[in-house]
């Protein structure tokens, strides 16, 4: 006897594309209305009907909704806070760059592992600065101060600018202004694929946009509210043909069962999947998972169920710079991690610069 089966053909389930983040309520300093991108925010606010507030110091916002703190984080990481950028004395920004330019402060991203957790303390909201001049005027300065020297701004250190780039527009303003600087370069990395706003823009070669990239495993369980791992690389190869400097931050590397593997998969599907404009001027920084104890405590709060491992018995403890140990794989560990990483990397892309392994 025969048995026939039918074989049905699914069409193929349409992935829905990582929307642009919109916040669930907006802050406002007056001050910030006076500045042409403030009146800007505050009309797509308006057009869309979102609540807004105003706030008379873009660093203190209380009052936010939610019975509990977890909800109030929640929220805290859905609202968008308007303000002008008083401090124009930037943060060192080692290893990547010389100065952190700060276009932004806090994300709408839920990365478990982010050390913003710790260094934004109570204040996880978003906050953009609308001042542009008097940011990128400071950074002019720094430039002039280091010449001949060429001088570096990492404008991703507290944020993930691409993310709020459709809100701002600060990192086309930045890119316009690197590009007329013989001595400056911004660079910014994104785990976001929104960099269309980007693509048509005169840079110069003097922006590099890198993509924070890991194994499956810890995007699928460690990056909630990103854009997806083949949105960030279709986004990549968008901006090598763009002709921007491309890089790749594999952050944070993490030790688990099958790391090798993920890594490896990693690897490969980068060479398999973006075009060859990409290995021309390609830079991978690759940097460990590391935690703090105040980190670790913060962590377990927010993000209960976490798979993150934090076992202060298996690490190596390290004095760390925001003077509080913290918390590193073991030398043979990360070893082992550097060197299985640099080979698959020099394998896959012959004349790529790897910058770090920290
Ligand atoms: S996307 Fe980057 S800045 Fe945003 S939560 Fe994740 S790690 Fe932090």
């Amino acid at each position: 006897m025969t048995t026939q089966t039918t074989q049905t053909t699914e069409p193929p389930r349409k992935i829905r594309e990582t929307p642009l983040f919109v916040p669930e309520l907006v802050y406002f300093e007056p001050a910030s209305l006076d500045y042409p991108k403030g009146r800007r925010i505050m009309d797509w606010a308006r057009e869309r009907g979102l609540p807004y507030r105003m706030t008379t110091s873009h660093n203190r916002i209380t009052g936010l909704p939610g019975e509990t703190e977890l909800e109030q984080y929640k929220i805290a990481k859905r609202t968008l806070v308007v303000g002008v950028r008083k401090t124009l004395k930037f943060d060192t920004s080692k290893p990547s760059a010389e100065y952190a330019l700060p276009l932004s402060t806090g994300c709408m991203g839920h990365c478990h592992y982010c050390y913003l957790q710790t260094t934004l303390g109570a204040k996880p909201y978003v906050r953009v600065y609308v001042n542009m001049e008097d940011i990128l005027g400071a950074a002019k300065t720094y430039i002039e101060e280091r010449a001949p020297e060429i001088t570096r701004f990492e404008a991703a250190c507290t944020s993930d600018p691409v993310g709020l780039e459709h809100l701002t527009g600060s990192l086309a303003d930045a890119i316009a202004f690197m590009a007329k600087e013989p001595l400056g370069r911004l660079r910014f990395v994104t785990k976001f694929h929104h960099v269309d706003p980007l693509l048509g823009l005169d840079h110069r070669g003097h922006t590099r946009i890198r993509f924070s990239v890991n194994a499956d495993y810890v995007i699928r369980n460690f990056e909630p509210a990103t854009s997806r791992f083949a949105e960030r690389i279709e986004a990549a190869g968008r901006v090598a043909k763009a002709g921007y400097p491309l890089g790749f931050i594999v952050a944070p590397i993490i030790w688990y069962d099958g790391w090798r593997e993920g890594y490896a998969e990693l690897l490969e599907k980068l060479g398999l999947t973006l075009p060859p404009e990409a290995a021309a001027d390609l830079t991978f920084e690759l940097i460990q998972h590391r935690f703090t104890r105040t980190a670790k405590s913060i962590i377990e709060k927010r993000y209960p169920k976490t798979k993150l491992e934090m076992d202060e018995a298996i690490r190596k403890k390290k004095w760390g710079r925001w003077g509080q140990h913290k918390y590193v794989y073991p030398d043979e560990q990360a070893d082992a991690l550097r060197e299985f990483l640099t080979e698959r990397i020099f394998e896959t892309f012959p004349a790529a610069k790897i910058e770090y392994f920290t």
